[in-house]
């Protein structure tokens, strides 16, 4: 199966229930921003710009497990800014895996060794004959340093501050653009790129589970994208998100200020988008995206979804973000507010029109994939081919000796700044 039995069933639990008792507007993923805060600033990011003046503040614990509660969501995926900056993050992640929910903690992976660091620690602690020789094998393939296992052997900083330890309920989520000369140019330092794999390697060692999400643009190479979900699979990655990048305003402005580069020529177009994914479902095929067919044949541009943003609400340090994750019209002060204030019928893009001018380049993961989850707009066989999709066989795990996957400052080639993006579009 492409994704686990249990979480799978999980949701489709809460679907049918939500389905079964009319419930015609639900959630069914919280994108949960306890803070915008961010140790990097990747040329595309929306975030970092748009909640610029309230970089500093945080959601408290509290607010983020209640937000959690209050809809319901059965999948909630912290992201940001960087989760792992936030202090409370293992407590939060321990917090919502006790309310049952299946947690996608997205990051950058610049801290990802070091809070798996912090795991082998208290785990040494614990369980020494299960510990030792997964850190023998982490030492032999230089995951983690002599200095690491001093401090490791040191044990906790503080004893009782939880872990982030492997569960079958959770996934690492990993951002990656591109291989390491496309990746380091986008997140704008050299080097990332290389963390993250070490730290997917090592999380995989240690039995976590590991998703990667990435963002197409104009300048990504489809190929380039084919590559490095084959070298993913030859690290063992167990799934992947994939999603045209959005053009958010304050991005837009960002890179004219900042960059000098003008925004049409890093983000896609509709007519772009579906060049980009001309070989979505043939992806669909060979690696173990998540989600549905329906979805990556909206991308290829073989049908037309409505948008259901209201599924995958965001919850950030100012309130419920509405409409949706990208665009900011009001912050409100609850799911059902969100839910009830926003004018859904103006949003989204109906057979080419879009309803909102801001929406006309927009077929992004968190606003069309749930319509084809839910079956909204479906047509005959869409759930045949979902649950075949879904419940069939888990693309094999490939080969990447053909793979020249650190093609940046690793091999000399380090990522000049923006070079990609300069010029006319
Ligand atoms: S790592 Fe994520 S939050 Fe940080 S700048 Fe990049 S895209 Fe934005
Ligand atoms: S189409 Fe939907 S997800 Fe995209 S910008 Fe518009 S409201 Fe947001």
């Amino acid at each position: 199966m492409r994704f686990p039995l249990a979480l799978t069933a999980k949701i489709a639990a809460h679907i049918v229930g939500k389905k079964l008792r009319g419930v015609e507007k639900f959630a069914t993923v919280l994108q949960l921003e306890p803070l915008h805060t961010c140790n990097l600033t990747c040329t595309g990011c929306g975030r970092i710009r748009e909640y610029s003046t309230s970089l500093k503040d945080m959601m408290s614990l509290q607010d983020c497990l209640d937000a959690a509660t209050e809809c319901g969501a059965p999948m909630v995926s912290i992201c940001g800014g960087e989760p792992l900056i936030y202090p409370h993050i293992e407590a939060l992640v321990e917090g919502l895996l006790s309310q049952k929910r299946i947690v996608y903690l997205c990051t950058n992976a610049t801290a990802m060794r070091r809070k798996m660091r912090e795991f082998l620690a208290a785990a040494l602690q614990k369980d020494p004959a299960r510990a030792e020789p997964a850190l023998a094998e982490l030492r032999a393939q230089e995951l983690v340093s002599d200095r690491d296992l001093e401090d490791i052997r040191r044990g906790p900083k503080d004893r009782g501050k939880p872990v982030i330890a492997p569960s079958r309920w959770m996934y690492w989520n990993v951002h990656l653009d591109g291989l390491e000369r496309t990746h380091d140019l986008i997140v704008e330092r050299d080097g990332v790129f290389k963390e993250a794999v070490l730290a997917i390697r090592m999380a995989k060692l240690l039995g976590y589970q590991v998703a990667t999400n990435t963002t197409v643009y104009r300048e990504t190479d489809p190929d380039e994208l084919e590559a490095m979900f084959t070298f993913l699979s030859s690290l063992g990655v167990d799934g992947h998100t994939i999603s045209p990048g959005y053009e958010y305003d304050a991005a837009k402005k960002d890179m004219v200020r900042r960059l000098g580069v003008a925004p049409e020529t890093f983000f896609l177009t509709r007519k772009m988008t579906v060049e980009k994914f001309a070989k979505a479902e043939e992806w669909g095929r060979k690696f173990p995206i998540f989600g549905t067919p329906v979805y990556l044949e909206f991308l290829a541009g073989k049908r037309d979804l409505s948008c259901s943003a209201w599924a995958i609400p965001t919850r950030n340090v100012r309130g419920w973000k509405g409409p949706c994750y990208l665009m900011t019209d009001a912050h409100h002060g609850s799911y059902t507010e969100l839910l009830e204030k926003t004018r859904w019928e103006q949003y989204g893009v109906t057979r080419g029109e879009a309803r909102d001018p801001r929406c006309e380049n927009c077929m992004v993961h968190c606003g069309y994939e749930p319509t084809a989850s839910l079956g909204i707009d479906a047509l005959p066989g869409d759930l045949w081919k979902t649950l075949r999709f879904n419940f069939g066989p888990r693309p094999e795990r490939l080969s990447a000796d053909h793979v020249e996957a650190f093609n940046g400052a690793s091999s000399g080639n380090a990522a000049e700044r923006t070079p990609a993006l300069s010029g006319p579009p």
